[in-house]
Formats: C-alpha cells, sequence, structure tokens
C-alpha cells in the first residue's frame, strides 16, 4: 500500500514475493525512515487461523510512525493487509507440531533526494515468514550481557518506537555480548548506565518470591524501551493468577543483590517471537551471576503456559486477544 502527500493512502496490491528497485538516493537509504512490527499467525486444530492482538501491533506501528514523521496508517488497514496475506499463504511448515506464521508489516520512506526533511512518500507492506516452534526440545534459558559500554536509547530519543535505527544501534553491543559468550544484551538507561530497560528484543520480568506469594515485576515503559505486546499481555495474565504485579525500577544492583540473597527467584523475557524466555546468567564487565538455580522457575513456567496456550487455542481467549483470519 502506497502513500504520498496529498493522495493518502493508494495502490494496495496482493502481489508475489518479489525484489524491490531501489533508487540510490532512497531517502530511506540515507537518513533512515523505517518502522516496523513483527505479529504471529497461529493455526489451531480446528483449522482456524488467528493473529494474537493485531490491532495492538497496528496502534504501536502509529506511535512508531509519528515518532519518525511518518504518516499513520488506520488500524483497520493495517490489520486487513496481515489478514490478507495470511490468507494467501501457504507456507505453514508440513507436520510441524506447533504451527504458527511471523508477519512483518513495515513502512519505509521512497521518495528520492538528498535534503534532510521527512519523505513525501511512503511505502506500507506486509511479508511472511514460516515459524515452527522457538525452542525445538524444551524451553532454554538464556545468558545476558549487561552493556554498559553502549545504550540503544535515551531520553527523547526513539527508544520507544519500533525504528530500523535502534537495531542497527545494537548490532555492536550484541556482537559484545556473544564475544563474551552471552546469547543477549541487556540495556540499561542511557544517564545512569545503572536501571534495567529491556533485552535486545524481548521486556523484562523480574520474580521476588515464590508461589502464590510471588511478586513480579517489570520495568515502567520510560520512552526510551519498547512498549511490547507480551509484556502488556502478561500484567494481565500473572494479575489474573492473583499474583502482586507492579511496574517500576530495578538497578543492576538490585539484581546482583537479589539474586545473591535469594529475594530474586527467577527472571525472564517475554516478546512476540519466543514468547517467554527464562533468563539464566548474567554477566558485565564488573561481575557474573547465576538466576535462581540457571533454569526456567515455575512463574516463568505458568505464565508461558498461560499465554501459549490462549495464542494456540488450548485455553480459553478470556481477554478476547485473538483475532479470527480464516
Ligand atoms: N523490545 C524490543 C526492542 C523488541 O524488538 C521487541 C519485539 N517486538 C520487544 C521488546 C517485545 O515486544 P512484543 O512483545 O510486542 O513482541
Amino acid at each position: 500500500i502506497r502513500w504520498s502527500e496529498g493522495r493518502g493512502w493508494h495502490d494496495a496490491q496482493l502481489t508475489p514475493y518479489a525484489s524491490l528497485d531501489i533508487d540510490p538516493a532512497n531517502m530511506t537509504l540515507h537518513y533512515g525512515q523505517s518502522i516496523f512490527e513483527g505479529l504471529k499467525a497461529y493455526r489451531h486444530a480446528d483449522g482456524s487461523i488467528v493473529t494474537f492482538r493485531p490491532e495492538e501491533n497496528a496502534k504501536r506501528f502509529q506511535a512508531s510512525a509519528r515518532r519518525l514523521a511518518m504518516p499513520e496508517i488506520p488500524v483497520e488497514l493495517f490489520v486487513e493487509a496481515c489478514d490478507a496475506l495470511v490468507k494467501q499463504d501457504r507456507a505453514w511448515v508440513p507436520g510441524a507440531e506447533e504451527q504458527s506464521l511471523y508477519l512483518r508489516p513495515f513502512m519505509f520512506a521512497t521518495e528520492v533526494g538528498l535534503g534532510v526533511r521527512p519523505s513525501n512518500e511512503f511505502l506500507f507492506m506486509v511479508i511472511a515468514s514460516p515459524a515452527g516452534a522457538y525452542f525445538a526440545g524444551g524451553v532454554k534459558p538464556v545468558s545476558v550481557w549487561l552493556s554498559k559500554e553502549y545504550v540503544r536509547a535515551a531520553p527523547g530519543g526513539t527508544g520507544a518506537a519500533k525504528c530500523a535505527g535502534n537495531y542497527a544501534a545494537s548490532l555492536v553491543a550484541q556482537a559484545q555480548a556473544a564475544e563474551q559468550g552471552c546469547d543477549q544484551v541487556v540495556w540499561l538507561d542511557a544517564n545512569e548506565r545503572r536501571w534495567i530497560e529491556e533485552m535486545g528484543g524481548m521486556n523484562l520480568y523480574f520474580v521476588q518470591g515464590s508461589g502464590p506469594g510471588a511478586r513480579i515485576l517489570t520495568p515502567s515503559l520510560t520512552g526510551s524501551l519498547l512498549p511490547g505486546i507480551t509484556r502488556a499481555s502478561l500484567l494481565r495474565l500473572a494479575e489474573d493468577r492473583g499474583y502482586a504485579v507492579e511496574e517500576g525500577k530495578i538497578s543492576v544492583e538490585d539484581w546482583q543483590a537479589g539474586t545473591a540473597d535469594g529475594s530474586i527467584t527467577e527472571v525472564f523475557a517475554c516478546g512476540t517471537a519466543a514468547v517467554i524466555t527464562p533468563v539464566g546468567s548474567v554477566k558485565s564487565t564488573d561481575a557474573s551471576w547465576t538466576v535462581g538455580d540457571g533454569g526456567a522457575g515455575p512463574v516463568t513456567m505458568e505464565l508461558r503456559k498461560a499465554l501459549t496456550d490462549i495464542q494456540t487455542g488450548n485455553a480459553a481467549d478470556t481477554h478476547d486477544w485473538l483475532h479470527k483470519i480464516v
């Protein structure tokens, strides 16, 4: 679907996957007006196909567009575009146990020019890729690297938007994490390099205590982390289960001390791709520690099951989160 100044949204098309012809002076290549979303379509045992809260992806896409001086695509049009592609797609993995299709809606500038200003033309597209079970052979805890040298986002920046530049800014830290033998980066706040923000492509949750009295904390949306849809959904599901849930601040020292004295029992990351991943161990320039027993804790697995059961049609959709396509 194209957008141009004066005309608005036009030219919706469903076409076979193909290369794009890009002008060397395309404004996206130089000034980075590029935003995206990620969501999954799930095929249920009864043959129906659903997406999970696609309106939330559409709203976040609008917020990203506003931050990047791009036009907002109406929520209904965004959802309709995803639905049209899912209906057309035949790329389900044959015989795979967990059937899902990853959808990638995105928008970028198409105007040609070398002056720095917002483009007057954009292209919105959705592409899809089959996704099997994220954890073949069981949930595996990740090891994380606390990035003190690099920050992903600063106050007033684009951290709350899902724009390409945020991911470009994170690549050197991700490489550093790999050099340190870690799977993922955990980002800290830009000012003090002390407050936990989020993981590379997932939000974080901290579990304090155990059993029904456990408290669950996730860093608040300060403006420099992405408001994850999985994060928001888990806040509800944890509340439903009677946990004391809090959005607040947690520092690196709190995390380390809480692990040492046993008050922090579990830590997990959450996002569309993996849904929930336990965090097993932490490393930074001056410390390293194991979270709990380094494995997947009971609250992590309980919430993981609660959410994946809704998504895959194995539990009632009590919050009306599923959008039926087929
Ligand atoms: N933070 C970042 C930086 C991400 O890229 C993602 C993935 N979209 C998330 C958090 C989790 O968001 P969601 O639950 O909506 O997938």
